[in-house]
């Protein structure tokens, strides 16, 4: 065996086509991979031997031997079947099958003896093995042998595919713990010792070779611990980076423009906006860039407190940008915050106040003239506030000073789009980030780990609560109360959304929702498949049966033939409209001349018409916990109270169970780590969505646990970048961060 260390590729270990697969299917190619790899499950021991006491669904362990083993043709499919039995020293029998003969036939001979890995099923009342891995022993000694490893040992269960199972997993990771000889250690001593971690070498050794009174678990929380410590390291340098950036203090203006905004406004600021509007003033005139992350539950105000810094960094005589992520958003921004300065917006023009400002938009589907005046507006500094989509990100855009970035729902924009942004400044600019989801801790010190942070707790008095409730849509007195009740609200004066999860077809508005092969899906609900999002299909939602989704146009036709909705005004709003007939439905719907609103997602964030008090999701069932929270934030805007009905029809066990979870509770909160629970952290952290250094491999971040194994990795972390910024000190660490930036990079690279 040459010389292995575990930056050795995995061709050193292995035959280069078993190093392909491993490449292939588990992205694992050098030996730190493989020790990364860690098991699914392990299989207690205590399962040896003992053929007597099994039943359906175990996994076991057992070592027996092949009594007999018989052959035969399938009716229905080509090649052979094997059957197996084998037995224990007890006389107790199991059977064992392959559907495919092949390679198995030749082995599994009477009388050979081995142990055989899998979970019991049955066929019959006979139980069975299907497909176990199995190892056979060459000789009594090796048996012998085999056999006592086993007994004092837990068994590793991998994730495997195809030839490459569990058993050949196993040996591959036990040769390179052996020929390895110098486990890395990216940990300082003093910092294990104070967290009684334990060392790397044994972590592994507790993950991938347990003994049977070991706990596989110190070993992952071992591993846990890297991965969070060396992101944090990450941040904590990015922080420190940041930090040492020179901005331009942007002082306040006694009397200025956001003293005659806050003199306008029509309601009282809530205690939490008043207090984060203090702090974003100290920092705006601070020389050190403002880099912070604010959040907080739906309704709870974000903008105004964003529009407030907004106007403090034009009364020091610079500009703010806001970036949205859809064209939706971005119009109605520039709508409501044109709105809400009134004649203040209305800088230089007849009629306008003397600290009057212009707010510019910026998409990418406006027509050249509007474009080149919001251009002009930017460069010359004419507008103090521009508010756009990506197009605002784009070379030729220039500001003639740029003082504040505020992004909006973050979670769609990578850190390159923030930083093309901020490039944009003459100096770095501050940095406001804007989330429309409640983020668990987790995910705030992981994804947006390098920023501050400042969360609005309490949403502005006045506001009713929203009651939810699941409308079983197999019940036609449901389906039938449902509208009626969105037609007591119109006749109240108040609006209506029903969203569904697909367009449909604008030809076919029979009403009978049939899915043509042309693409019917949003793209503007295309952009959430990360973390508020899981598209319309619920990862893991093998228990809910293929239905036809529920387009907008066929739902409207629906509506129109109804007899409770007769009279009442309806239209439709999607992302495939073109924007100017959006921009024109919106507006029609915010001046209340639309009572219901049939709509896709697009209408999911900021979307804000306080007169709407009813929401019914259609197909409810094909949503993710948070995209439900965040489309019936779209009611209870106002002081009418909001009602929510999620609509669904012959929902699987899980989606039910998300539906009553949504019903139950309106604390965002919550209700995110109850999503992140259930899905997997690769989703949560796309690269598009967290940019570099920040997807997690070990860590749940659904998981309480885990959120204090990360926030002592970012103590820890902050506090040796905060005495060593460099790492000069810690070269396993830098290693280790340098390796850690690298894969990000690959990651991000190849996605484009
Ligand atoms: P978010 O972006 O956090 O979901 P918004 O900023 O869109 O919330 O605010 C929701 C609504 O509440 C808006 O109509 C806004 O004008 C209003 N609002 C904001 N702050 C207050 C307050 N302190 N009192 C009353 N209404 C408020
Ligand atoms: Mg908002």
């Amino acid at each position: 065996m040459p010389v292995l260390t575990e930056d050795s590729p995995l061709t050193k270990l292995v035959k280069k086509n078993e190093a392909e697969q491993l490449a292939r299917t588990k992205g694992l190619l050098s030996v730190a991979d493989l020790f990364e790899f860690v098991p699914r499950r392990y299989v207690r021991p205590g399962q040896l031997t003992d053929l007597s006491s099994l039943h359906v669904g175990e996994d076991v362990l057992v070592v027996a031997e092949v009594k007999t083993a018989a052959t035969r043709s399938m009716r229905n499919r080509r090649g052979k079947m094997l059957t197996v039995v084998i037995g224990d020293d007890l006389g107790n029998e199991l059977d064992v099958t392959f559907f495919s003969a092949y390679g198995h036939e030749g082995k599994l001979k009477p009388g050979v003896r081995g142990f055989f890995v899998g979970q019991i099923g049955a066929y019959g009342r006979r139980l069975q093995l299907t497909h176990p891995e199995y190892e056979l022993f060459d000789d009594e000694e090796a048996g012998e042998a085999a056999v006592e490893w086993y007994r004092t040992h837990r068994v590793p269960v991998y994730s495997t595919t195809g030839k490459l199972n569990s058993l050949r997993l196993r040996k591959l990771v036990h040769t390179a713990l052996d020929t390895v000889d110098r486990i890395r250690e990216p940990v300082p001593e003093e910092v294990r010792v104070a967290r009684g971690l334990v060392d790397r070498a044994v972590a592994l050794e507790l993950v991938h070779r347990p003994a049977v009174d070991d706990h596989p678990s110190r070993g992952l929380d071992r591993l846990k611990y890297d991965e969070a410590f060396v992101l944090q390291t990450i941040l904590a340098q990015r922080r420190k980076a940041a930090e040492a950036e020179l901005g331009t203090p942007r002082l306040p203006r006694p009397g200025g423009l956001l003293a005659a905004f806050d003199a306008r406004l029509p309601f009282e600021l809530t205690q939490g906006q008043r207090e984060i509007g203090e702090v974003f003033a100290s920092e705006l005139a601070s020389e050190r860039p403002m880099h912070r992350l604010l959040q907080g539950e739906v309704g709870s105000g974000k903008t105004v407190v964003a529009l407030r810094a907004m106007l403090a960094a034009i009364d020091a005589g610079g500009q703010a940008a806001l970036l949205a992520p859809t064209e939706v958003l971005a119009a109605q921004h520039h709508r409501s915050i044109t709105a809400m300065l009134g004649d203040l917006a209305q800088g230089g023009m007849l009629g306008g106040s003397e600290f009057g400002t212009t707010v510019a938009l910026l998409t990418g589907s406006q027509n050249a003239g509007a474009r080149r005046r919001s251009l002009l507006d930017a460069a010359s500094g004419g507008a103090g506030i521009v508010v756009g989509t990506h197009a605002l990100i784009q070379k030729h855009v220039q500001f003639a000073d740029l003082a504040l970035v505020v992004v909006d729902e973050q979670h769609r924009f990578g850190v390159e789009q923030r930083d093309a942004l901020r490039e944009k400044g003459i100096r770095p600019p501050h940095v406001l980030v804007m989330t429309a989801t409640p983020i668990p801790r987790t995910v705030a010190m992981t994804v947006f780990g390098d920023m501050e942070t400042s969360t609005l707790r309490e949403l502005p008095r006045g506001r009713s609560p929203i009651a939810t409730h699941v409308v079983d849509a197999d019940k036609p007195g449901w389906v039938d109360r449902t509208w009626q009740r969105v037609a007591e609200e119109v006749a109240k004066g108040h609006q209506a959304y029903v969203v569904c999860p697909r367009i449909g077809d604008a030809d076919d508005e029979s009403g009978s929702g049939a899915a043509t092969s042309r693409d019917t899906s949003d793209e503007d609900a295309g952009w959430d498949a990360h973390w508020d999002d899981d598209g319309a299909a619920p990862e893991g939602e093998q228990d809910a049966p293929a239905k036809e989704l529920t387009g907008v146009y066929a739902m409207l036709s629906t509506l129109r033939a109804t007899p409770a909705l007769q009279g009442v005004r309806l239209e439709v709003l999607h992302g495939r409209l073109d924007p100017d007939a959006k921009d024109a439905t919106m507006r029609a719907f915010a001046a209340g001349e639309i009572d219901v609103l049939v709509a896709t997602t697009v209408i999911e964030v900021g979307v804000d018409v306080p007169n709407a008090s009813v929401m019914v999701v259609v197909d409810a069932d094909r949503f993710g916990i948070s995209q439900l929270h965040q489309l019936r934030g779209r009611v209870g805007r106002g002081a009418v109270p909001g009602l929510c009905l999620l609509m669904t029809q012959g929902a699987g066990e899980r989606a039910a169970e998300r539906l009553d979870q949504v019903a139950a509770t309106t604390d965002g909160f919550e209700l995110a780590r109850a999503d992140l629970m259930l899905r997997r952290e690769g989703d949560v952290l796309g690269a598009r969505q967290s940019g570099r250094g920040n997807s997690v491999r070990h860590l749940r971040l659904g998981r309480v646990e885990d959120e204090q194994i990360i926030a002592d990795a970012r103590e820890d972390a902050f506090a040796l970048v905060d005495a060593d910024p460099g790492l000069r000190e810690h070269p396993a660490l830098a290693a280790a961060v340098a390796m850690r930036l690298d894969e990000d990079q690959a990651v991000w690279l190849e996605r484009g």
